[in-house]
């Protein structure tokens, strides 16, 4: 048979599980490795009941079980992540060794295995003084590691060069995804994405708290979009070696998406402006503009969204 098995990690996450929906649906055996700290078992009640998955409880930061599932694989796409910017905020420390040291485990087992691996970065590399449309060579914190934002960021940018040394060194078979705001279900309203938030106050009759001017620009993919992209990655080999914005570019500003949000709810509520300091402590900035030039990907795998942000919303 031509299929093969995949570790997944972060696997019982937000995008994680789709994929692995995805996977079984295409015929591969599927393991994943999750510690359950966001995930959540019943997201992957649909794959349970399939035949050729299995479930593994760990952490990516377990270097002897890592290595043994590495090794009775044939490919892997490392999704495992501290995520969430209230728990990266209050837990920095944490979240940055979990988001290196699990990322190196991984990377290392892959090395020592031969085996290709896909891994999750983020928007967040570009740094928040970027405007964007942002192409995969406009990132300002791996050229100048001074400016970092986060934990997190800085985190997934060694993630980032750690791969690219092992490619080189090594010849590591490594993929680099960039994910933009993703959206969908199974997405928890615990992290404070905007859109499951605006939907919740939306649907309770709550105001809409917007964070900041809301003139700021974001971009929203459906999660069945990001799940179709990281398929037509995997199945190309041209992508070994390469970083992809995985993302839409569909841009609204987060006024125009709280009046969307109350549009389609049919709701009654107002909006509230909240500093991001109140939110998010004192200092916090975010991104004013923040938009994926997804060019290379569609030039790479012809991949096209299926769905724009009125699908997302409904
Ligand atoms: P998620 O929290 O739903 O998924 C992360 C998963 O990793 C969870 O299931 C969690 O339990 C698991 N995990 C955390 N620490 C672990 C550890 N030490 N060992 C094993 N498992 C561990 O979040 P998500 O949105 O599905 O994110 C998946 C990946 O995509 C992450 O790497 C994240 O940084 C990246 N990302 C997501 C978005 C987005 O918009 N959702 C944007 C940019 C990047």
């Amino acid at each position: 048979t031509d299929h093969s098995k995949f570790l997944v990690t972060g696997g019982a996450g937000f995008i994680g599980s789709h994929l692995v929906d995805a996977l079984l649906a295409r015929g591969e055996p599927v393991v994943v490795l999750d510690d359950l700290s966001t995930g959540r078992m019943e997201n992957l009640s649909r794959a349970r009941r399939h035949g050729r998955f299995r479930f593994v409880h760990g952490s990516v930061l377990d270097a002897p079980l890592v290595d043994e599932l590495v090794s009775g694989c044939d490919r892997i796409v490392h999704l495992a992540a501290a995520v969430g910017v209230k728990l990266i905020v209050e837990q920095p420390l944490k979240s940055f060794t979990v988001n290196t040291k699990g990322t190196e485990t991984v990377i290392e087992a892959a090395h020592r295995h031969s085996r290709p691996v896909l891994i999750a970065s983020t928007s967040e590399i570009y740094g928040k003084n970027s405007s964007g449309p942002l192409t995969e060579t406009s990132d300002r914190i791996l050229g100048s590691p001074s400016v970092s934002r986060w934990s997190y960021s800085t985190a997934k940018a060694v993630d980032e060069i750690l791969a690219e040394l092992y490619r080189r060194e090594y010849g590591l078979n490594s993929t680099i995804v960039r994910f933009f705001n993703t959206v969908g279900p199974r997405q928890s309203p615990a992290y404070g994405m905007v859109i499951p938030r605006f939907a919740r106050q939306a649907v309770r009759g709550e105001p809409l708290t917007v964070y900041g001017t809301g003139q700021q620009q974001r971009c929203f993919l459906h999660v069945n979009d990001v799940v179709a992209a990281l398929l037509s990655l995997i199945d190309r080999p041209e992508s070994q070696g390469e970083t992809f914005n995985i993302g839409s570019d569909e841009e609204i500003s987060i006024l125009d998406l709280a009046a969307r949000v109350i549009g389609s709810a049919k709701s009654t509520s107002t909006l509230q402006r909240v500093p991001y300091s109140a939110a998010y402590g004192p200092g916090f900035e975010d991104m004013e503009r923040r938009v994926p030039d997804t060019t290379k990907l569609r030039a790479f795998t012809g991949w096209r969204p299926q769905r724009n942000l009125d699908d997302v919303l409904a």
